[in-house]
């Protein structure tokens, strides 16, 4: 299930590049590239529901499982001692983008825990990348 004018099933597919963190069958997982905080990525079912609501049980279940595979991974890649998980539901909770998706922000020993928009150059993603996609090579979870 997929919508053609959505900019996540359009991630998804590959239409539109991303830095990848993660994927399997279900979900698809990518930095977000406004990040509130480094390494800040988002986790999405690859069916398209506009929010969790609209999306089914079982989408929403596979998308925790990827972030509990996932955060321990980017954590050591990155060197966070935690992370937010967050969701926005609905354009009164702040949701922009109706594709469900999950944001794991995670956080450093010392720095401030704001949700404020960083403004990394393309450069500083891409390494936040290859240093995800290494740990989850190491870790047996790239595909
Ligand atoms: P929302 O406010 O809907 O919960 O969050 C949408 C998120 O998607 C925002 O944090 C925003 O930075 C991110 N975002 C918007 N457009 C793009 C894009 O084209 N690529 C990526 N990777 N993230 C995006
Ligand atoms: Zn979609």
């Amino acid at each position: 299930m997929t919508d053609s004018n959505c900019l996540f099933c359009k991630i998804i597919s590959g239409g539109i590049p991303s830095y990848k963190v993660y994927e399997d069958e279900q979900t698809y997982v990518f930095l977000d590239i406004g990040p509130v905080s480094k390494g800040h990525y988002l986790v999405v079912p690859k069916n398209h529901a506009v929010d969790l609501q609209s999306g089914t049980a079982d989408d929403a279940c596979y998308c925790l499982r990827t972030v509990h595979k996932t955060a321990s991974v980017v954590m050591d890649a990155l060197g966070a001692t935690g992370y937010n998980l967050g969701l926005n539901h609905g354009v009164d909770a702040g949701q922009e983008v109706f594709h469900t998706h999950f944001h794991i922000m995670p956080r450093y020993a010392g720095e401030l825990r704001g949700f404020t928009k960083l403004s990394p150059a393309d450069h500083e993603l891409a390494e936040v990348q290859q240093l995800i996609e290494a740990k989850m090579k190491e870790a047996g979870l790239w595909n």
